[in-house]
């Protein structure tokens, strides 16, 4: 009997499971379909705990829970099609890698950080054990062969940011075929912008040398208006969750910004358009996915990978709303758009430069644009309280949250800094400190 994918369906408020075959496709991507059929069922288990279980859910919601449950069948499917019609699939990690370059080259783009913890044993043989769940599960999923966005991928980009991705990636490089370095500053000097500008150059010589076509300024400027529309359409969701009641659940925002490094982007764009029109109305009406009484929650810090839903789910749990994340899979990642007005292609290339060099990840160095932005989100979303969510061993976030901390606190901001990893061992101990937070701010 083949491997099969599932996915969900709701009707008449039952969920039904509606099983597809895509065996084959796993077997030529070479998975593992012991380890493959247990991440699905697990990740089958969890989704349908978490996400199909919550109530108000709004009916635009639908698409993405099919997107989820096609994620390793029909979009992979969509992926090795467009292959075979020509296009090249860049896989990532990190949110500096312009999407904009990608589409301009007539690529595909995807990202392949990922969430869960998977072959640790085999991947502790390669990895110290104190690096962070990000990096250990990336490696876990090469390593257990489970992930098939990483075997599609024509080219896969390793951005050097924080010391752990960048030692890492001297190791990750030489177990795929086709990696490629990308080097990001940490600082945003003119000579930083200058070396992101020349490392931007680079990658576009790259993916012309893949392609063997030359981006064109009209394609540049095509592949701009692509990724900012997304952005506009993830801008609009952002700024509905700012109404009370907000009018959807925090695991909802998050599982779509997890989607858009997946979903093919025209079509996302347009999904998400649909969903905010319906939610537009539900602050109308003033529903919500909770009551208007709910503690309000703004998360801050490391960048949570499908299926990473451990802290949302925690906080939801209690009654209180997240309603909005600072954080790459969020706010960070995809606000401020890139300027189209430029007409030639160096110029689109500046643009695309000063548009990333606004990102303020924790590896830049001094990073005040982040803790302003923040105290920004903190005030603009309503929110009551920020939890900021560190990730084990990651220094660059744990350590800022620290200054985030006590700049928040100065203004009587009321935070709770979390630190934890991607195993179930410590919920109780996670629970109970949510908890107390939530009473504090409510
Ligand atoms: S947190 Fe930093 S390293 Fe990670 S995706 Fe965001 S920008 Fe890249
Ligand atoms: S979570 Fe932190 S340590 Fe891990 S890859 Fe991201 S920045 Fe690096």
């Amino acid at each position: 009997m083949g491997i099969k994918a599932f996915y969900f369906c709701s009707q008449n408020d039952k969920t039904i499971n509606i099983m597809a075959d895509y065996t084959q496709m796993w077997t030529d991507l070479g998975l593992d379909h012991d380890n493959h059929n247990a991440l699905l069922d697990n990740l089958g288990k969890a989704y349908q705990s978490i996400f199909m279980a919550q109530d108000n859910r709004p009916e635009g919601m639908s698409y993405f829970d099919f997107v989820m449950s096609e994620a390793h069948g029909l979009r992979i499917q969509e992926l090795r099609d467009e292959q075979k019609a020509g296009r090249k699939i860049i896989g990532s990690f990190c949110v500096f890698v312009p999407e904009e370059i990608i589409l301009a080259a007539g690529c595909t783009a995807v990202g392949l950080c990922a969430g869960a913890d998977f072959a640790q044993e085999e991947v502790e043989k390669v990895l110290p054990r104190n690096t962070c769940s990000l990096i250990k599960s990336f490696f876990g999923f090469k390593l257990g062969k489970v992930c098939p966005y990483m075997e599609v991928s024509d080219m896969i980009v390793g951005e050097n940011t924080c010391d752990g991705k960048k030692k890492s990636f001297e190791i990750f490089k030489d177990m795929v075929p086709n990696f490629y370095q990308m080097d990001l500053p940490q600082t945003k000097t003119p000579m930083a912008r200058h070396m992101l500008k020349q490392e931007y150059k680079s990658f576009v010589e790259k993916l012309e040398e893949m392609t063997g076509k030359s981006i064109s300024t009209e394609a540049l400027k095509q592949g701009i208006a692509t990724v900012n529309a997304k952005r506009q359409a993830l801008r609009r969701l952002s700024m509905l969750r700012a109404a009370n009641p907000a009018p959807i659940s925090g695991l909802d925002a998050l599982l779509i910004n997890q989607i858009a490094f997946l979903d093919n982007p025209v079509r996302f764009t347009e999904k998400v358009n649909a969903l905010c029109d319906e939610l537009e109305l539900l602050v109308k009406e003033s529903k919500g996915a909770k009551t208007a009484k709910a503690p309000r929650v703004l998360i801050s810090g490391c960048p949570m990978a499908i299926p990473n839903w451990k802290i949302p789910t925690i906080i939801e749990s209690t009654g209180a709303v997240i309603v909005g994340e600072e954080s790459c899979i969020g706010e960070r990642g995809q606000r401020n758009l890139t300027d189209d007005s430029a007409d030639n292609l160096n110029g689109l290339m500046d643009s695309i430069t000063d548009r990333y060099l606004k990102i303020d990840c924790a590896v830049f160095t001094p990073n005040q644009e982040r803790i302003n932005h923040i105290k920004e989100m903190k005030q603009q979303y309503n929110a009551d309280g920020v939890i900021h969510y560190g990730l084990q061993f990651c220094q660059p976030y744990i350590m800022e949250s620290f200054s985030v901390e006590k700049e928040l606190e100065k203004q009587d901001i009321s935070v709770l800094r979390l630190e934890t990893d991607y195993s179930q061992e410590d919920m109780g101990q996670l629970s109970t400190r949510v908890e107390a937070f939530v009473e504090i701010i409510k």
